[in-house]
C-alpha cells in the first residue's frame, strides 16, 4: 500500500472475522441490557468543546480530538458516552426517573496506543440517573457481571470500593485540600499500572511524608473478601464522617450484590479510586484474571455532581466496558475463534445451462432467510468449489443440466466431504431448517 494512504496512528480497520465476533458481542450485551430494563440511546458523536471540558476541565483538550468547524465553532469528538448521556438526561425532563439509559458505540481519545489501548474504540455504557441509593450502584455492577457471563468470560474479578472512603482516609492523614486529595487519588489510581517504587516516588513528589506514604500503602493493601476487608477498614480507627459514610455505602452495595447471588467474585479493594475527579461514591473495576496487564475490562462508579454541570441536579451511577479489551480477553480464552460471518450455502452451477435454475434456487433460499452466495465471476465448477472451500462455506448445492432434468440437486457437505442427491423441495426444506 502506498505510504501516504496509511491509517493514522492508533486507528484500525475491522475485518470480517472480527466484525462477526463484534456483532455476537453486541447482541449479547444488548440482550443483557434489555433484561435489566436499560433503554438504548445514542448520544451525538460530536459535542461542543465546552460540554466535554465541563466534565474534565480544559486539560482534556490534550487527550481528545477537537477542532474548529467551518463556522469557527469549537467542537470535539466524544471521549466517552457518559458526557452525552448526562447532557441528554439533563435536557430531557420528559424521561421518568430513575432513567436507565445505555449506549454502545465508538469514541475517540488521544491516548498513547498500546496493548488494549487505541485511539478509536468501542464501549458499552449503562447509567442510572436519579437514584442516590447503593442499590443503583449494585444494579450496574450486577449488570456488568451478567454482561461478562453472557460473553462467556467467566474468569473475572470485581473490585469495589468507595471514592468517599479513600477521600475520608486521606483527610484523616491531614491531606485535606481538594487539589492535594485529587492529586493523591490520581497516584493511587496507578496502583495496578506501575511499580511500588514508582508509586512511592510519585507520592513523595506530592510532598507527602514517609509516615503518610506508609499509611496510604497500608490502606491500598486492603484487598480482601468484603467481610474481612470491612473488618480491616474498621480496625484503622478512622473516625471522620466521610470515611464512615464510605464504609456504609460499600457495605450496603455489597449486601445487595450478595442478595442477588453475585457476592462470590467481589473483592473490596481500597486501592480502587478511579482517576477522574468527578467520581464521588462507589467505584469499581472488573479485571480478567487471565490477563491483569490488559487493564480493566469494565469500570464505573457514582458521579452525583456531573449532571448538575449540565443543568439538572441528579444523582447518577454507571458502568462502561471496552469492546476491544473484551475481544482480547475472549481471544485468550479461545472463545473468539468461533465467530465469523460466512454464508451457509454456495449454489454452484455445473455448466451454462444451469444458470437460470441457480438464480431461482438462490432467490428461494434467500426468501427463506438462508445466507447464500453464488458465482459472480464465471468460474468453472472446480473453481466454485475451491472458492466455497477457502471461504469456509459449509454447504455447496451443485446444479447441473442432468440434475435439472431429473428435478434433483446435489448437496455437498464441505466439512465431511460427502455428497448426496436430494429432491429440490426436500433440499430447500433441509437448508432452511438451520
Ligand atoms: P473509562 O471510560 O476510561 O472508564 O474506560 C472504560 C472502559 O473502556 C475500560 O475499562 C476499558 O475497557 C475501555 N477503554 C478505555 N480506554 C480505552 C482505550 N484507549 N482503548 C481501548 N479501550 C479502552
Amino acid at each position: 500500500m502506498k505510504e501516504r494512504y496509511k491509517l493514522p496512528r492508533g486507528m484500525k480497520d475491522i475485518g470480517p472475522k472480527e466484525m462477526g465476533l463484534r456483532l455476537w458481542i453486541s447482541d449479547r450485551i444488548l440482550e443483557v441490557l434489555n433484561r435489566y430494563g436499560f433503554r438504548l440511546v445514542e448520544p451525538s458523536p460530536i459535542e461542543g468543546l465546552e460540554t466535554l471540558e465541563a466534565k474534565c476541565g480544559p486539560s482534556v483538550r490534550k487527550e481528545i480530538y477537537w477542532f474548529e468547524d467551518k463556522a469557527g465553532r469549537k467542537l470535539g469528538l466524544r471521549f466517552d458516552l457518559t458526557v452525552g448521556l448526562a447532557r441528554m438526561v439533563a435536557s430531557r425532563r420528559d424521561i421518568p426517573l430513575p432513567a436507565k439509559l445505555a449506549a454502545l458505540s465508538n469514541m475517540w481519545r488521544y491516548d498513547e496506543p498500546q496493548h488494549g489501548r487505541y485511539r478509536c474504540f468501542y464501549q458499552w455504557d449503562a447509567e442510572v440517573f436519579g437514584s442516590p441509593l447503593p442499590d443503583a450502584d449494585a444494579e450496574v455492577i450486577a449488570l456488568s457481571m451478567d454482561i461478562l457471563d453472557a460473553l462467556k468470560l467467566e474468569n473475572y474479578e470485581v473490585r469495589v470500593s468507595s471514592r468517599r472512603l479513600a477521600e475520608g482516609f486521606l483527610n484523616s492523614l491531614q491531606i485535606e485540600k481538594l487539589e492535594s486529595v485529587e492529586a493523591t487519588l490520581r497516584v493511587i489510581d496507578k496502583f495496578r499500572k506501575v511499580s511500588r517504587e514508582k508509586l512511592a516516588e510519585e507520592f513523595y513528589g506530592l510532598g507527602l511524608t514517609e509516615d503518610t506514604v506508609e499509611g496510604i500503602f497500608g490502606f491500598m493493601a486492603i484487598q480482601d473478601s468484603p467481610e474481612k476487608a470491612l473488618k480491616r477498614l474498621r480496625e484503622l480507627g478512622v473516625e471522620n464522617e466521610k470515611f464512615q459514610r464510605g464504609i456504609s455505602e460499600v457495605e450496603s452495595a455489597l449486601d445487595v450484590l450478595k442478595a442477588m447471588g453475585k457476592g462470590e467474585r467481589v473483592i473490596l479493594d481500597a486501592s480502587i479510586v478511579r482517576g477522574l475527579g468527578y467520581y464521588d461514591g462507589i467505584v469499581f473495576e472488573i479485571y480478567d484474571r487471565a490477563d491483569l496487564g490488559l487493564g480493566a475490562l469494565v469500570g464505573g462508579g457514582r458521579f452525583d455532581r456531573l449532571c448538575k454541570l449540565y443543568g439538572r441536579d441528579l444523582p447518577a451511577t454507571g458502568a462502561a466496558g471496552g469492546i476491544e479489551r473484551t475481544i482480547l480477553a475472549l481471544e485468550k480464552s479461545g472463545v473468539a475463534g468461533r465467530f465469523d460471518q460466512k454464508p451457509k450455502v454456495f449454489v454452484a452451477s455445473a455448466g451454462e445451462q444451469a444458470k437460470i435454475k441457480v438464480l431461482e434456487i438462490v432467490a428461494r433460499l434467500r426468501g427463506l432467510g438462508v445466507s447464500v452466495e453464488y458465482d459472480l465471476k464465471g468460474r468453472s465448477l472446480k473453481g466454485q468449489l475451491e472458492y466455497a472451500d477457502s471461504n469456509g462455506i459449509p454447504y455447496v448445492l451443485i446444479v447441473g443440466r442432468k440434475e435439472i432434468e431429473r428435478g434433483v440437486v446435489r448437496l455437498k457437505d464441505m466439512e465431511k466431504r460427502v455428497e448426496k442427491e436430494l429432491g429440490f423441495d426436500e433440499c430447500l426444506k433441509l437448508l432452511s431448517r438451520g
